[in-house]
């Protein structure tokens, strides 16, 4: 029996920047599956909560959620994961044979892999890690912080309140907020940089050149053996990234985690292993 094409997509607003499109359409040719993964701009929650509510009836068969709706996704679905409960922010929607919408969250296990390839003998084992931002990522990135060993992980954002309202939300002591940005990085063996800061600039232009100054200085506070990753993927090679380097300090962008984010949601939809391969090619030849 031929199985039924699978009907996927994205909401979140803005979303044509996209890589999750090509990914999962690579995926799913791959694996031989008939299907389309389609980019679905959602401006608001009321749309959102008409997107989810197709995906309860079986008009869709998955979704991903990206920004700004992570939270408010989460409080749509019938059921969540621990972890997504958790976290409060769900970024996969799956529907349950029962037909129930079930939130998943794919960063955290994602983020947590994409570590550990990218930084196989970690610094930060025991140490502080060094969180800067307080949206929906950064709550997956200070679990998967912990997750791969981090002792303390300090938050530090733009807006105060929101650091807060992270650390109150994630309830654990060791998730602190601090007042500046120095107080987070300072002797940091690890760095999330989870805020969209830098995201689509070009690399070498004004804006972006104005940002790796300032991540130059404010990343000399942390150790010299410092890891960075940034979760930003546009550009391939973020301001970030090049401070990091310039320093000495181990770095790596978001495309690793977006990949393996990518390719756990492919498989709670498929029910089959997703060809990450073929998913993170189709990836990077985007961004080029
Ligand atoms: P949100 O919109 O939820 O949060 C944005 C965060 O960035 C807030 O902390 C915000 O601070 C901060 N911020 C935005 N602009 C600036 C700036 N100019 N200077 C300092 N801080 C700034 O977004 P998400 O948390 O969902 O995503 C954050 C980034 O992570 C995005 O670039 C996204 O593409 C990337 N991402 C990558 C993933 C991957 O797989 N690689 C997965 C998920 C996200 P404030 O609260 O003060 O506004």
């Amino acid at each position: 029996m031929t199985a039924t094409p699978l009907r996927l997509g994205l909401v979140g607003h803005p979303v044509a920047h996209s890589l999750s499109a090509v990914m999962h359409r690579a995926a799913l040719e791959a694996v031989g599956r008939q299907g389309d993964y389609a980019l679905l701009d959602t401006p608001t929650e009321v749309e959102l909560a008409d997107l989810v509510g197709r995906l309860r009836f079986g008009h869709l068969d998955g979704l991903n959620v990206t920004i700004p709706h992570k939270q408010a996704a989460l409080g749509l679905c019938d059921r969540a994961t621990a972890e997504a409960s958790a976290l409060g922010a769900v970024n996969t929607l799956v529907r349950s044979a029962d037909g129930l919408v079930v939130g998943h969250n794919t960063d955290l296990p994602g983020l947590v892999a994409a570590l550990r390839q990218a930084f196989p003998d970690p610094p930060w084992v025991g140490g502080v890690c060094a969180l800067l931002g307080a949206g929906g990522a950064a709550r997956a990135a200070a679990a998967a912080a912990l997750q791969v060993g981090a002792r303390e992980v300090r938050v530090y954002n733009r807006t105060a309140s929101r650091a807060r309202q992270l650390t109150e939300d994630l309830a654990d002591p060791r998730v602190v907020p601090v007042a500046s940005a120095l107080d987070a990085l300072a002797g940091a063996t690890l760095v999330l940089q989870s805020t969209s800061a830098g995201m689509g600039t070009q690399p070498a232009s004004p804006e972006w050149e104005e940002l790796r100054v300032h991540a130059m200085t404010a990343l000399a506070a942390t150790s010299a053996e410092a890891c960075v990753m940034d979760l930003v993927y546009r550009p391939a090679r973020t301001p970030w990234c090049a401070a990091a380097e310039a320093l000495g300090r181990r770095a790596e962008a978001g495309l690793p985690m977006l990949v393996e984010q990518a390719a756990l949601a492919f498989a709670l939809w498929t029910g089959q292993p997703a060809p990450r391969e073929v998913m993170a090619r189709a990836a990077a030849g985007a961004l080029r």
